[in-house]
């Protein structure tokens, strides 16, 4: 162990779409004083990318296209001291915002279930979770980027209740929406990312499950970290 990895845990959130995994994550790393990384953030730059570069005709990718423009993206992430969290990046250009639209939301997820995204990817992925120290959410996280993680959480929730709380949230930043729209897309995200070859969504073995269809925000801060205070304590006897 070195001194930087001292006490530091890995801690990976999976789950389901919209179950507000990235939101705990985010509170549960300012808290520890860790490092917060949204890998979905990273399918939905790729898949930005993939729209504005024209590779996705009539909702389906164009594989070929895509392997021969790989080498041209760039994921990285940049310090938004605003509100104190890491932005996407896509070749160098800050894409935080767009990469919410719906338009990415519906076809990140068959960019998503492409093997050599992946690779990419989870190489970068495993890089950043290097030296511990480390809150990073995604569907693969305990069981592919960090299957050594100290702390694996598995969060589900019922969709519609998934749905509604995305809804509410696109309601209050004044953009159009309709809730039936947002239920499918949830529903077959989660359809894709759980029957995909590809690193499917699972739960890991040792992944510790939170069904936070009912838990406020506060209940589920309190829940998660008290389970990391649990595993850090362990690790520093
Ligand atoms: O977490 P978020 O909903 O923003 O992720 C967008 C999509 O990216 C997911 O629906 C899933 O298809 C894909 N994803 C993935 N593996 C991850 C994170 C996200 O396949 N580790």
């Amino acid at each position: 162990m070195t001194d930087s990895t001292k006490n530091k845990i890995v801690i990976a959130i999976d789950g389901y779409s919209s179950c507000g995994k990235s939101t705990v994550a985010k509170e549960i790393a300012k808290k520890l004083n860790y490092i917060f990384i949204d890998s979905g953030a990273m399918y939905r730059a790729v898949a930005l990318y993939c729209l504005r570069a024209g590779l996705v005709v009539d909702g389906q990718i164009n594989l070929k296209a895509l392997l021969e423009n790989l080498g041209k993206i760039q994921i990285s992430f940049v310090f938004n001291p605003s509100t104190a969290h890491n932005d996407v990046c896509l070749n160098g250009e800050n894409v935080e915002q767009e990469i919410r639209q719906l338009a990415v939301a519906q076809n990140v997820s068959q960019i998503a279930a492409i093997a050599s995204v992946r690779q990419l990817l989870v190489a970068q992925q495993q890089q950043m979770g290097r030296s511990k120290g480390i809150v990073m959410d995604g569907r693969d996280i305990g069981t592919v980027v960090f299957p050594q993680a100290e702390l694996k959480i598995f969060m589900t929730a019922d969709a519609k209740i998934r749905a509604q709380r995305r809804y509410d949230e696109m309601i209050a930043k004044n953009e159009p929406v309709d809730f039936e729209e947002i239920l499918k897309n949830i529903t077959e995200r989660d359809r894709f990312d759980e029957t995909r070859e590809e690193s499917p969504l699972r739960k890991a073995a040792d992944a510790i499950v939170l069904d936070n269809s009912l838990m406020t925000r506060e209940e589920q801060f309190e829940w998660i970290l008290g389970k990391a205070q649990e595993k850090v304590m362990r690790y520093e006897l």
